[in-house]
């Protein structure tokens, strides 16, 4: 039984089409993981499941409702929750501030203030610092935090490695890592076909707004995801 069912979506920036027809199923527990080149349209598609955009036709069925022109506070309040490209933090606010907002639109549930300082321990000493003065690591923990604070079902994480040394990296995947096995369903965008496939359970590859790849990440080798990536056969 699938959570989310995405159903001939097809999404447009005026007159630029960047997804088009795009269908695939989530079940509850799955990390899956979207990559493509840029362009491939990975970061509208993750908008368009989230409701920060809307498609100009095709469905995002939840269960038996359709999503597809539910505005995202709605959203969160139904258990969907995105952590942007770039952050997209309050940068005058606390930590605790941009955590408590998280809050504001979802749901009740196990996320709290400190389960998110456990989660992230070096958001730890920086509570009360407002997030303008973070690094991008403890920025990128602060808008993960924020994002499970509304008690998703279903995360979207988009490039959450963007503009992060590798060694950042390292341990925002190291935070990430109870969340990635304790059945939290999943969807990240990553730019970095080796992490994304280390992490994954499935591999979703778009190329030109199309999905051109949809397996089982045990069942399907970097070679044949980079020959998707490239559109080579
Ligand atoms: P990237 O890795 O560069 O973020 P992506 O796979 O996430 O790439 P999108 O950002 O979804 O791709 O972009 C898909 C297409 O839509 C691209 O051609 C892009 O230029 C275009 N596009 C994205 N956002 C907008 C926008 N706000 N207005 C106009 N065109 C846009």
């Amino acid at each position: 039984m699938s959570l989310l069912s995405i159903q001939n979506l097809d999404v447009r920036h005026g007159l630029l089409q960047a997804v088009r027809g795009v269908s695939f199923d989530i079940a509850r527990g799955e990390v899956l993981a979207l990559v493509g080149a840029n362009g491939a349209g990975k970061t509208t598609l993750l908008r368009s499941i989230a409701g920060a955009h809307f498609p100009s036709s095709g469905r995002v069925l939840l269960g038996d409702e359709d999503l597809a022109h539910v505005p995202s506070h709605k959203r969160i309040a139904k258990g969907i929750a995105l952590v942007p490209e770039g952050r997209r933090l309050f940068s005058q606010m606390t930590v605790e501030e941009n955590l408590l907002l998280g809050r504001s639109c979802g749901r009740k549930g196990e996320w709290s203030i400190d389960r998110v300082l456990d989660a992230f321990p070096n958001l730890k000493p920086r509570r009360h610092a407002k997030t303008g003065h973070l690094s991008g690591g403890e920025q990128q923990a602060t808008a993960i935090g924020r994002a499970l604070m509304s008690n998703p079902d279903i995360l979207l994480l988009d490039e959450v490695s963007l503009g992060l040394s590798p060694l950042v990296v390292d341990r925002v995947y190291a935070q990430l890592q109870e969340l990635l096995t304790s059945g939290t369903t999943i969807v990240l965008v990553e730019q970095d076909l080796a992490r994304a496939m280390s992490v994954a359970s499935r591999v979703i590859c778009m190329l030109e707004g199309r999905v051109v790849l949809d397996r089982a990440a045990a069942a399907v080798t970097r070679d044949e995801v980079t020959k998707a990536y490239f559109g080579l056969h």
